[in-house]
């Protein structure tokens, strides 16, 4: 049965979007060198904004200003951050309305997910880095540890303003200052944390956020400046960095790609997994690196998962993303629709079959439907790269054994899930599994006392939880 639901839209009057925007360089907004460019509602194409680019003169400028509030901020006591920290985080929650509803504007996604978990989660960060600001001496990296100096940050446009707080909180509670890079798509929740900044007192030159393309964060990862370079993105991307940064000397952490594997056994409570498989691939649009883009199903329950699986996705409300009822949003860009594309039609050219959930696609903006492929090999390009859109692959297994090798062959390693009854079923996977997290009975769940990375080509480093703190900190 299908329901039929009234328009439920948020209110768009609560943000207040500037025609154009400028460069935060030492607390204030100054006009950027390079030539500004836009910013569009993914959903609609209408431009939100002009931003301003950063050239090397402006990074320069961001790092030097970065450098000089460094002495001061790495000065003061732990707990006189940690005040800085708590009003930064009281700010998120006061204004986490208009945070949300920006955020959906630029990025296209769902009004429910940027209320109900971005937001929650971006401000959980900041209480909880403000948590151990005057506790570093307790976090096992010695009684006194020093923070590393000017940390650069380049970021991607999936989870625009949780990115920035895993970026910003912990180095901030450890003493460093930064220059942070949103994405090109995304820079709108960043200038408004921007704001926050002032409007919580922050001495200027602690956080400049500086938009721009990928020159903006090549320039600024490459600035001599820099101590730290922390990066959140594509592999191809990292792979670049790792290489310009090496021998430099500057202490580096990467948050790349994933290809999860999830992986549901026969004595799984099926109704939950299904619910568990729709938040693993289409949460965010599948715009989510830890996404559990590969199902491994037990053969002997494969038939009966998938259909009740399509059921479920049959359901799902795809449209304006600022409306209450809405499940799948706009896909954030129109380069990574074409990219959604050409990976799903290499799919079909490689021998998988294609299933996908009607639903009707609004005419104007970026939009994929709930997508599955059955008949999948472990060769196929849908198997091995990471789409990064609501698209899943599903491969069958037989027994643990077959399932771990699959899951395992990858050259990423960020995340998997396991849906199963058996407790011991569960240890003896987490323990076999080549990922960074492990979810049982469930997926997709953070919390920011609780370390997120991964493994080969998925990064190295850890954000989040006390791990979180070594990489802002000289140890
Ligand atoms: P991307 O690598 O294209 O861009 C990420 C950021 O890097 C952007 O701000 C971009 O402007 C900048 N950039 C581009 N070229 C650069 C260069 N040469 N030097 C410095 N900076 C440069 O990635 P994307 O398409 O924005 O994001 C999607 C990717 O991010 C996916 O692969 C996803 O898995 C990954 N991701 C990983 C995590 C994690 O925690 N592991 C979290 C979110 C997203």
């Amino acid at each position: 049965m299908r329901f039929e639901y009234a328009p439920a839209p948020e209110s768009r009057d609560v943000v207040d979007i500037k025609p154009s925007y400028g460069l935060f360089i030492n607390g204030d907004f100054v006009d950027g060198s390079g030539t500004a460019f836009k910013t569009i509602n993914p959903a609609s194409e209408e431009m939100l904004a002009e931003v301003a680019a950063a050239d090397e003169a402006d990074v320069d400028r961001a790092v030097t200003a970065a450098r000089k509030a460094f002495e001061s901020w790495a000065a003061l006591p732990g707990r006189e951050r940690a005040k800085y920290l708590f009003r930064i985080a009281r700010i998120i929650q006061e204004r986490a309305r208009e945070l949300a509803v920006l955020e959906s504007l630029d990025n296209g996604k769902p009004i429910r997910e940027s209320r109900d978990v971005d937001l929650p989660l971006v401000a959980a960060h900041f209480f909880y880095y403000a948590g151990w600001a005057d506790k570093l001496g307790h976090a096992g990296f010695g009684a006194d540890p020093r923070p590393l100096g000017v940390a650069g940050q380049v970021i991607p446009w999936n989870f625009p303003l949780l990115m920035l707080a895993w970026k910003i909180a912990p180095a901030l509670a450890c003493g460093n200052t930064v220059v942070l890079k949103p994405a090109e798509t995304t820079p709108l929740t960043a200038l408004a944390f921007a704001e926050i900044c002032v409007q919580a007192g922050l001495p200027p030159g602690v956080v400049n956020i500086l938009t721009g393309a990928g020159a903006t964060g090549a320039a600024l990862v490459n600035h001599p400046g820099v101590d730290k370079v922390a990066f959140t993105g594509s592999t191809e991307v990292g792979r670049l960095i790792a290489r310009s940064v090496a021998g430099t000397g500057k202490k580096v952490t990467l948050e790349l790609g994933g290809k999860a594997a999830n992986i549901v056994f026969d004595d799984a409570a099926l109704d939950q997994a299904v619910e568990g498989i729709v938040n693993g691939i289409f949460f965010n649009q599948g715009h989510v690196c830890c996404a559990g883009s590969r199902l491994l199903v037990q053969e002997s329950i494969a038939e009966e998962l998938l259909d009740a699986l399509k059921r479920r996705l049959g359901t799902l409300r795809l449209g304006d993303p600022l409306d209450k009822n809405t499940d799948i949003g706009a896909i954030n860009s129109a380069e990574q629709l074409a990219r959604i594309r050409s990976l799903t039609e290499s799919g079909e050219l490689e021998g998988a079959e294609r299933w996908t959930a009607s639903c009707p696609l609004p005419d104007k903006g970026f939009w994929f439907p709930p997508t599955l492929f059955t008949g999948v090999a472990q060769s196929h390009r849908i198997a091995r790269e990471e789409i990064f859109g609501p698209v899943l692959s599903v491969l069958t297994f037989r027994t643990p054994a077959e399932a771990v090798e699959k899951a395992n062959n990858t050259p990423y390693g960020l995340s998997a899930g396991v849906w199963t009854e058996k407790g011991s079923r569960i240890l003896w996977m987490a323990d076999k599994l080549r990922a960074g997290v492990v979810w049982a009975n469930t997926f997709n769940r953070f919390d920011p006392a609780s370390p997120f990375g991964g493994y080969k080509e998925s990064g190295h480093g850890r954000e989040g939880g006390r791990h979180g703190l070594e990489a802002y900190l000289d140890v």
